[in-house]
């Protein structure tokens, strides 16, 4: 039986079997199968997720990128606003600057120049020490806001260079002069060393030039107690038209610690905080300085040591200038004017001071109303010779009446048109030029200036090729080195100068030179009267100040050797002294002094000192043209010295009338017991007589008298009666004339003389 059922069990094992591998196949398969699905899936899932990573990615950068350009073009637009609000800001500081800059100069022009007119009325000496401070401070603070304004100019890029012919040499000797007043009161020394071979003219902007330069000079002097101040300029050349000029202000003052050299440049600051209460400033100076500098394509160097003093020098490209033909100038009385100003007080300036010239004098206040007034002055046939306007003016401003003028009125006659502008903008002057004005002043104008600026356009009138005055022009038209080259090849001898500073030697040994002079020098006074007894000279040049033996010493030894020695000739000795007081002026006299410089002095003024000496050939030279005034101070000059007087005046207040009249009473007296004194040869009593004369002379400023009495008391002193007798008529003559002084001046100060009438 098993063994009928086994092979059906092994069939249906078998069967089995078979299913089974069947089954393991089918499983295989499928497993496979599903492994293959489920890679694929996977991969696919794969793929999916790093693609929903990849779109997250940038979907987020997206988002990134887009919240960033936001954020962007939020500060780009804040930027732009914020250089739109700075150029505004900018744009709102210039015309700040501007009206600023015309609406304080206005009343400042107001103010000086009616301190002006009121000094010329009658005043007590009080009244008039508080006009003049007036008008300084005036003029200081004017300054002052010239060189804050400048300033914000410069810094707002608002700065307009001007082009002008101008004379550097003059320019310098002018600024030295002008400090020098001012520091008379110190013992500096100021000199001026100009190169031989450096061109003066040239073409720039001298009025920052000259700004710049007046700041170092300034500061030179402010920082310098007791000592010396030089300005060098020397020259290279760059072309034909261009030079590279060097000028360096030198001085032996306080020097600057070399951590503060850098930062003195900077605005407002100084080196040393103290200066500022000892010396006051504004710490802008050099500020503006530097930028200006720049701005004309210069350079500023500093080299200082301190207690060394310091060297500023200022390197500057610029073109060669020409010497402008001289201005004739021009005749101002019976000359029509008509003034535009629409500012009440300088109409009335200007109406006061063209009155005083001699002009007949119109003034409107508004454009408009000039155009009208010319026109119809043309039409009935008495038209103006001068149109003078301001710029800034309500309606219409000056230029735009210029042009109309120029070019819409062929049929009206134009006048001269000059410019008074109390803005100052620099671009103006070309503007003004080329509309046809033909001057240009910036307010406040001083009344010389303003006759000196009007006789020049007048003067230039009609000329082809007359040049746009300007003050820079004024400044420097009084040159006068043509006469000095004229007057050089007349001089001869040889000077004696006693100098112990060797850069003032080498100046005066220069000026000298220059005039065809033979120069010795000497560095002390007992050295110049060793050297006087020694040698051969025409005349001697001696400072006052100097070691071992000063000057008025050195010439009291001089005067008395000539005695000793019998001298027919009398040295004359003159003084020369950067000291002005006039105590030092009167002493240099006493002690027989025949002349006094003052230092820094102007060539012409040493050229003018010489002439009577060494250059007998001219008498004189050309004095300067006629003053608009006949103030006393011109007409009588030669007599009696009118500012010393002035002082006497302030000085002795009420006591002044006692003190004119017993001098005039006084000298009457001893003038004529000087015949009788004579006959009876009573030399001594004569002595003393004309001694009293002669310095009581000097206080009441009759130089040339108490030099006259000099000059009687040594012929006195040697009996001399034929010299005596010889001056005599000479000295009375004088007396006369000092007498007709004092009594007008006294009169105009309303000072009663009673004494020396004849
Ligand atoms: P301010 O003179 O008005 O103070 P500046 O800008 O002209 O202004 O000068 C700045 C400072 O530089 C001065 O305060 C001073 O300390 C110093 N300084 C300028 N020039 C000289 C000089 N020649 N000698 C000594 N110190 C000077």
């Amino acid at each position: 039986e098993l063994q009928q059922y086994l092979p059906n069990y092994r069939a249906q094992v078998n069967e089995v079997n078979d299913k089974l591998r069947e089954l393991e196949i089918n499983f295989s398969l499928t497993f496979q199968k599903a492994a293959r699905w489920t890679q694929k899936t996977l991969f696919i899932l794969n793929v999916g997720l790093v693609l929903i990573f990849v779109g997250i990615a940038i979907w987020l950068s997206q988002q990134v990128f887009k919240q960033l350009s936001r954020s962007i073009e939020g500060e780009r637009s804040a930027l732009r606003h914020a250089a739109k609000v700075a150029q505004e800001a900018n744009e709102a500081k210039s015309m700040f600057i501007a009206t600023m800059s015309h609406e304080i100069r206005t009343p400042m022009n107001a103010l000086i120049g009616m301190s002006e007119l009121l000094d010329e009325t009658r005043l007590t000496a009080e009244q008039r020490e508080y006009i003049d401070t007036i008008h300084s401070s005036g003029h200081s603070l004017l300054l002052l806001i010239n060189d804050i304004l400048d300033f914000s100019k410069v810094e707002s890029g608002y700065l307009e260079l001007d082009e002008i012919n101008f004379d550097l040499e003059k320019m310098i000797l002018d600024i030295i002069q002008l400090m020098h007043s001012k520091a008379e009161s110190r013992g500096d020394e100021l000199l001026v060393d100009y190169s031989y071979d450096c061109p003066q003219y040239f073409i720039g902007d001298s009025g920052r030039i000259r700004q710049i330069l007046i700041n170092l000079i300034g500061n030179a002097i402010k920082f310098t107690e007791q000592g010396h101040i030089t300005v060098h300029v020397t020259h290279a050349e760059l072309s034909e038209e261009r030079v590279q000029l060097s000028i360096a202000v030198e001085d032996s003052g306080t020097g600057i610690a070399k951590q503060d050299q850098q930062k003195i440049f900077e605005v407002f600051t100084q080196a040393d905080g103290s200066t500022t209460r000892r010396y006051g400033g504004t710490g802008l100076g050099l500020a503006i300085s530097k930028r200006l500098m720049n701005l004309m394509g210069g350079e500023i160097s500093l080299s200082s040591d301190v207690g060394q003093g310091s060297t500023f020098s200022i390197t500057l490209p610029l073109k060669l200038g020409v010497r402008p033909e001289d201005a004739n100038s021009g005749e101002l009385t019976g000359l029509r004017a008509l003034v535009v100003d629409d500012y009440a007080p300088n109409r009335k300036i200007f109406e006061a001071q063209l009155n005083a010239f001699g002009i007949d004098t119109l003034v409107v206040e508004d454009a408009y109303e000039a155009l009208d007034r010319l026109y119809h002055a043309e039409h009935q046939g008495q038209p103006f010779d001068l149109l003078l306007t301001d710029q800034n003016m309500l309606n219409m401003d000056g230029l735009s009446l210029v042009k109309a003028l120029q070019h819409d009125n062929p049929e009206c006659k134009t006048p001269l048109i000059v410019v008074l502008s109390s803005s100052g903008h620099r671009g103006d002057l070309q503007s003004f030029q080329q509309a046809g004005a033909a001057g240009y002043l910036t307010k406040p104008v001083e009344r010389k200036l303003l006759y000196k600026f009007l006789s020049t356009v007048v003067g230039y009138a009609g000329k082809a090729d007359a040049p746009f005055v300007t003050r820079e022009l004024l400044i420097n038209s009084d040159d006068k080195s043509e006469e000095q080259r004229f007057v050089a090849s007349a001089f001869s001898g040889t000077v004696l100068v006693a100098e112990d500073i060797l850069p003032n030697q080498i100046v005066i040994r220069n000026l000298l030179q220059k005039l065809g002079l033979d120069v010795d020098i000497v560095a002390d006074g007992e050295a110049a009267v060793d050297a006087y007894r020694m040698g051969q000279y025409d005349l001697i040049l001696m400072d006052i100040r100097m070691p071992v033996m000063d000057g008025f010493e050195a010439a009291v030894r001089i005067r008395e050797l000539e005695i000793e020695q019998g001298n027919t000739h009398r040295i004359p000795i003159i003084a020369l002294t950067a000291d002005v007081l006039a105590s030092t002026r009167q002493q240099s006299e006493q002690v027989g002094m025949d002349g006094f410089i003052a230092k820094p002095f102007k060539q012409e003024e040493v050229i003018e000192a010489l002439i009577p000496y060494l250059a007998p050939g001219i008498s004189a030279m050309n004095k300067s043209p006629s003053e608009p005034l006949n103030s006393p101070s011109v007409v009588q000059a030669t007599a009696v010295n009118i500012p010393h007087l002035d002082l006497m005046r302030t000085q002795l207040d009420s006591y002044f009338e006692e003190f004119i009249n017993a001098y005039l009473n006084d000298t009457q007296v001893i003038v004529e017991s000087l015949p009788g004194l004579l006959k009876a040869e009573e030399f001594s009593e004569l002595q003393r007589l004309v001694h009293g004369i002669k310095s009581s002379s000097l206080n009441a400023g009759a130089n040339h008298f108490s030099e006259m009495a000099k000059a009687l008391e040594d012929a006195a002193k040697r009996q001399d009666r034929a010299q005596f007798f010889d001056s005599f008529t000479e000295f009375f003559d004088e007396f006369k004339r000092v007498r007709e002084v004092l009594v007008e001046y006294s009169a105009q100060h309303s000072i009663n003389v009673t004494g020396g009438q004849q």
